[in-house]
């Protein structure tokens, strides 16, 4: 139940039980399910039919980084729509916008150089695609079974095949067949659940990085091909990785010739407080999966950069077999592509990542200050991502009864009091726009302690 939204709207007359089977909803078969249906968007909010004003403290899915109406993206969907709506990418034929976003991405990742970028609809397709490039450059390598991948529980990867075999989420595996085989699961690097008594931050790290490479010693680094995780994980809960975790695995990984993904879905382009989130945590990835705020999520793109150790061996086998054949009709979409560019010139014009450091600390602290309540367990995030988690007597051990439905009754009196949270079980999340205004977070914190103190 952990991905289930149990909130939902009211009044919407003709719109129960509708014919939409809804991504990660319960009870969408339901006569009574009564959806919240929203029709409007404006800076951090967002408008229902009834015409009620939420703030729109996750961005949509983490996504709308300039919030919901920024007219430049709209001209340049229409500029492009107006030039040239659609042309593909295949066999040596493409267009100006997705040879410009490739180029511009590849300026802008700068924690390692990057040769390539790939371009798909989303992250999960990007997440697949990533399994695909891994195999085909082992294969080329002539290290047939070298083909497994190592993602961490909880980790978020998407829900296609591939990308939910790599999530480290039960509900997105249950009663559909998954993970796929070649998926093995490391910890989750959340401190405050699982650190052993008197255990410090860089222990707690080096006994994670110690269980990784134990996995990878007991399945034979010869099979192990790729290491996937995001820099600081969202939809499992929003956990920043703890200190010196990521340098501990990186030398793991290295050491057994074993690629690293950074999924920054979510942490790209400036919502950790650096362009991206392995500036962050000083990731040296061979490959990245990016999607969401790459176009503020005004039309469905993702892309993969390649580093050009792993694109020179793509490339020659490629030219051996005659193709690269992997892609979407939609790669590179030409208006996707445009939106993007322009996402990314507002996200440099307006100093996006100064803004989020000088906006954050407002947002971190003034929901931090909450700490104290009795039903909190933590409060926890960086830059513009953030959750809460409601807990018994304030221990990481001592969840409240899932039937008391804690977290469910803060996001619903949230939205009653006009503002739109994101609730999985009994953990709160938030990511705001990059655009989100001071008195935008002084209404967000005014009404989450409203909210708190109803649920206490
Ligand atoms: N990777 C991460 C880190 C994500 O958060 C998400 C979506 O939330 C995805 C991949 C999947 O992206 P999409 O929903 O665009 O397929």
């Amino acid at each position: 139940a952990c991905l289930e939204n149990d909130i939902s709207g009211t009044d919407n007359k003709g719109f129960k039980g509708h014919d939409m089977l809804a991504p990660f909803t319960a009870g969408w078969q339901s006569t009574d399910v009564d959806p919240l249906i929203i029709e409007k968007s404006e800076g951090s909010h967002v408008y229902d039919m009834q015409g009620r004003r939420y703030l729109d403290t996750l961005a949509g899915l983490w996504c709308t980084a300039l919030g919901g109406n920024e007219p430049r993206l709209v001209d340049a969907a229409t500029k492009q729509l107006n030039t040239l709506p659609f042309y593909h990418s295949f066999w040596n034929r493409t267009t100006k916008p997705s040879l410009d976003l490739a180029k511009e991405l590849l300026d802008m990742f700068t924690a390692k150089k990057m040769a390539k970028a790939f371009f798909t609809n989303s992250g999960s397709e990007a997440n697949d695609t990533q399994v695909k490039l891994v195999w085909y450059y082992n294969n080329a390598l002539g290290r047939p079974n070298k083909k497994k991948f190592i993602a961490r529980a909880k980790a978020y990867h998407g829900s296609t095949l591939i990308s939910a075999s790599l999530t480290g989420l039960p509900a997105l595996h249950q009663n559909f067949d998954l993970p796929a085989p070649f998926v093995l699961h490391t910890d989750c690097p959340h401190y405050w659940r699982y650190h052993l008594p008197g255990e410090t931050e860089e222990e707690f790290s080096t006994r994670l990085a110690k269980n990784l490479e134990d996995l990878i010693l007991k399945e034979g680094p010869e099979t192990i091909a790729a290491f996937i995780a995001e820099p600081v994980m969202g939809a499992g809960g929003v956990i920043p990785p703890p200190a010196t975790y990521f340098d501990k695995i990186q030398a793991v990984v290295k050491k057994y010739d074993i690629l690293f993904i950074a999924d920054e879905v979510i942490c790209a382009f400036g919502r950790l407080g650096t362009m991206f989130g392995s500036d962050k945590y000083n990731i040296k990835p061979d490959l990245v999966s990016l999607a969401k705020a790459l176009s503020s999520a005004y039309m469905p793109i993702g892309a993969v950069l390649v580093s050009p150790e792993v694109s020179d061996v793509i490339h020659s086998q490629s030219n051996k077999l005659g193709s690269f054949s992997h892609g979407f009709t939609y790669s590179g979409h030409p208006v996707a592509c445009a939106v993007a560019l322009e996402a990314i010139k507002i996200y440099k014009e307006r100093n996006m990542v100064e803004r989020v450091n000088r906006i954050s600390p407002k947002f971190q602290e003034g929901l931090k200050a909450f700490s104290d309540s009795p039903i909190i367990g933590e409060i926890r995030g960086i830059g513009l991502i953030l959750a809460t988690e409601f807990m018994n007597n304030k221990s990481p051990n001592d969840p409240f009864p899932p039937e008391w439905g804690v977290g469910a009754y803060f996001g619903a009196q949230c939205q009653k009091n006009g503002m739109l949270v994101r609730v999985a079980g009994d953990t709160i999340m938030m990511s705001p726009p990059f655009v989100v205004t001071p008195e935008e977070l002084d209404e967000l914190i005014s009404i989450y302690g409203k909210a708190l103190r109803e649920t206490e």
